[in-house]
C-alpha cells in the first residue's frame, strides 16, 4: 500500500433516500413520489472529501458482501482513494434508509451491517500503513473498540489523530478522548458528552472548556452557520463560517472533517486548517447531495470566489 497523507478508518453506508408526501401509519402502504440512492457513511464521506481535495487517502473499512459493496468500491476508486485496506465482510452492506418529507424534515434508520465486522484485529493487519500516515481520522459508526485500537497504534507511532465523535456515544471512554490531538464534535454531540446545555455561545464555550479541563487537547466544535469553536488550554476562538445561501446541509459535518484533515496533512496550522475547512464545507452546503456536493480542489477554487 502506498504511503497516505490521510488515513480514514470508519464506516461506509448506502443512503436510500425516499421523498415522501407523508409517513404511512401502521399497516398502511403509501406511494412516494421519488427515490434516490447515494454512497455515504461518515468514514466514506470524510475520505472522499480529503481525496477530492488532492490528499493521498487510504480508507480502512468493511464493505458488505453484496452489490452495494461493489458499488461503493467503484466509487472510492473513481475518486482515487487507495482501496487496498478495504475488506469485504460476511454481512450485507451498511445501509441508511432515509425518509424526507415535503418540509425537508427527515427520519433516518441506520443498519450498520458489515461495518460491525471492522474489529480491532482487522486493524492490526494495517499497522504498517497506519504508522506512515500524516493524520488518522476516526468517527463512531464502527465498534468503539476498533477506534480504541486505532488510537493505541497511533499513539505508539506518534501519528496525530482526529476523532469526530459522531454519532454521539455516551460509552466513549474519556481516556481515549484525551489521547487524540483533535476532538471534533458538533454541538449536539458536545452536549451529549458533557451533559451540559448548548443553547447559546456561552454555554457552548463552557461545555467545550469542560472537555479541555478533562484533558482533551484541542476541541474543535462545529456549529453550522456559526462556524467552529476551537478551544485548548491556552486559546479559545470562534472562527466564523462562510456567508452562503444554504440549500442542503446534509454531510456538511463530514466535508468539514475530511477537508480539515486534508489541510492539517498539508501542513496548515490549526486555525488555518479550520478557516480553509469552513470554506470547503460552506461551499458544499450550497449544492444538493452529500458526496456529490463535495468539489474537487479545482472546482473549490472557482466556487469560493
Ligand atoms: P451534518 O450532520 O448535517 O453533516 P454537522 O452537525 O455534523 O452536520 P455542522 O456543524 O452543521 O455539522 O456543519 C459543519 C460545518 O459546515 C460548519 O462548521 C460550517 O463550516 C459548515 N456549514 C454548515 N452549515 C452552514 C451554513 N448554513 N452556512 C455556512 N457554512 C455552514
Amino acid at each position: 500500500m502506498a504511503k497516505s497523507d490521510v488515513l480514514v478508518i470508519g464506516s461506509n453506508m448506502v443512503d436510500l433516500i425516499t421523498y415522501i408526501d407523508r409517513m404511512p401509519v401502521e399497516g398502511e402502504t403509501v406511494a412516494a413520489p421519488n427515490f434516490e440512492m447515494g454512497c455515504g457513511g461518515k468514514g466514506a464521506n470524510q475520505a472522499v472529501a480529503a481525496a477530492k481535495l488532492g490528499s493521498k487517502v487510504s480508507f480502512v473499512t468493511m464493505l458488505g458482501n453484496d452489490d452495494f459493496g461493489k458499488m461503493q468500491m467503484q466509487n472510492y476508486k473513481s475518486v482515487g482513494i487507495d482501496t487496498s485496506a478495504i475488506g469485504v465482510g460476511n454481512s450485507n452492506s451498511g445501509v441508511a434508509p432515509i425518509f424526507v418529507d415535503p418540509s425537508s424534515d427527515n427520519r433516518i434508520i441506520i443498519v450498520k451491517g458489515a461495518n460491525n465486522e471492522l474489529t480491532p484485529s482487522v486493524l492490526d493487519k494495517y499497522e504498517n500503513t497506519l504508522k506512515e500516515a500524516k493524520i488518522i481520522v476516526l468517527q463512531q459508526e464502527i465498534p468503539l473498540e476498533t477506534n480504541y485500537r486505532a488510537i493505541e497504534l497511533a499513539n505508539k507511532h506518534d501519528v496525530p489523530v482526529l476523532l469526530n465523535p459522531a454519532p454521539a456515544n455516551e460509552n466513549l471512554d474519556i481516556d481515549y478522548a484525551r489521547r487524540v490531538d483533535y476532538f471534533a464534535p458538533n454541538e449536539t454531540e458536545l452536549s451529549s458528552l458533557t451533559k451540559l446545555p448548548v443553547e447559546n455561545m456561552d454555554q457552548i464555550k463552557l461545555a467545550a472548556q469542560k472537555m479541555v479541563d478533562l484533558g482533551v487537547k484541542n476541541m474543535i466544535v462545529t456549529l453550522g452557520s456559526k462556524g467552529v469553536l476551537w478551544v485548548n488550554e491556552s486559546h479559545s476562538e470562534l472562527i466564523g463560517a462562510m456567508h452562503v445561501r444554504a440549500t442542503d446541509t446534509t454531510g456538511a459535518g463530514d466535508s468539514f472533517i475530511g477537508s480539515f484533515a486534508h489541510y492539517i496533512a498539508a501542513g496548515d496550522a490549526i486555525d488555518e486548517a479550520i478557516r480553509h475547512a469552513n470554506e470547503y464545507a460552506g461551499v458544499t452546503v450550497t449544492q444538493k447531495g452529500t458526496q456529490k456536493s463535495y468539489p474537487s480542489a479545482e472546482e473549490f477554487k472557482s466556487l469560493k470566489k
